[in-house]
């Protein structure tokens, strides 16, 4: 059961040769979400081959061009390649009257419904959920309001034993998963870890891109497993940082160490960088598990045990 993120772009506003603005492929037991959609984001899909059609919902954080100019190039394509399943799409307020205009300017009429949904500017709001995740929100701290987004998976029911499956009336095997003891009809009851073993532990993701360093963030991020965090200059430019409501590497990485996350992936790097090795550098001293997202590459969470230990795999 996969849980991946894929990186399209890790530029910040300007554009940067071979970088691309702010747009996430996520992918939980195949079901794909996307997560902010900057200029170019159909073109960076295509070429790691996704199918636009599988996209059910889409996620914007804020209303900076570099986080959301794709989108409408995006949802057309859509509309021209046939799509008929509706599209659930999270953004600001103001997102739906942007798009509305350019619908209505070149006189589109969608052939799928499309839903736009406003997000309000506030932490831990569960926004979305189906049967494999539940999605809730960060209020970051940026210059317009902007909202990073908790992924959760759902929890797996325990699994059977093979050994002692026979024991299990097929009746009680859901109730056995979900954690329950047997009760045999000559009145013994099997405790459930005698029958059962512990399903893998659910995984997490967060997204925080563009914010200010924000600690008050971490009572909703705390332990997940991975973090992704803008890291759009250095502490040299510590005041620019501030003045644009943007972090520093060393502040990404402060606020992964003390939410005692697992993974720490840095993306939104400054134009002005050529290599973001630099900024790797600046966190690594404070929190030594972190990663640099780059254009196109996957970061998988691996399931695991509860009392397992456990590596990310870049591809
Ligand atoms: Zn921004």
């Amino acid at each position: 059961m996969r849980f991946e993120i894929t990186t399209l772009g890790t530029g910040a506003a300007l554009p940067a040769r071979g970088r691309y603005p702010s747009a996430q492929l996520l992918n939980v037991h195949d079901r794909l979400y996307l997560v902010d959609c900057g200029e170019g984001t159909q073109e960076r899909l295509r070429q790691a081959e996704v199918n636009f059609g599988r996209i059910a919902v889409i996620f914007i954080s804020h209303m900076h061009g570099d986080h959301y100019l794709g989108l409408m190039g995006l949802l057309s394509s859509m509309h021209l390649l046939g799509r008929q399943e509706e599209l659930i799409v999270f953004g600001p307020p103001e997102l739906k009257e942007v798009i509305d205009v350019q619908l209505r300017a070149s006189q589109t009429y969608l052939r799928y419904p499309l839903h736009i949904r406003p997000l309000a500017h506030a932490s831990g709001i569960t926004v979305f959920s189906n049967d494999h995740i539940t999605v809730s929100t960060l209020a970051l701290k940026h210059r317009v309001p902007t909202t990073g987004f908790v992924f959760r998976e759902k929890p797996v029911p325990r699994k059977l034993l093979m050994e002692k499956i026979h024991l299990i009336p097929h009746f009680a095997r859901n109730a056995v998963k979900l954690g329950e003891d047997l009760l045999l009809l000559d009145g013994t009851i099997i405790p459930n870890k005698e029958l059962t073993t512990e399903p893998p532990l659910p995984r997490s993701y967060a997204y925080c891109s563009d914010t200010a360093y924000a600690p008050e963030l971490i009572e909703h991020i705390r332990g997940v497993d991975l973090l992704y965090h803008e890291a759009t200059f250095t502490e040299e430019l510590a005041a620019r940082a501030k003045e644009t409501m943007h972090s520093t590497a060393k502040q990404a990485a402060t606020l992964a160490r003390d939410a005692q996350v697992g993974r720490l992936l840095l993306g939104h790097f400054s134009s002005r960088y050529k290599s973001p090795t630099v900024l790797l550098n600046e966190a690594l001293p404070v929190f030594e598990n972190t990663l640099l997202a780059s254009e196109g590459s996957t970061f998988t969470i691996p399931q695991r045990s509860p009392f397992g230990k456990w590596s990310m795999f870049a591809s």
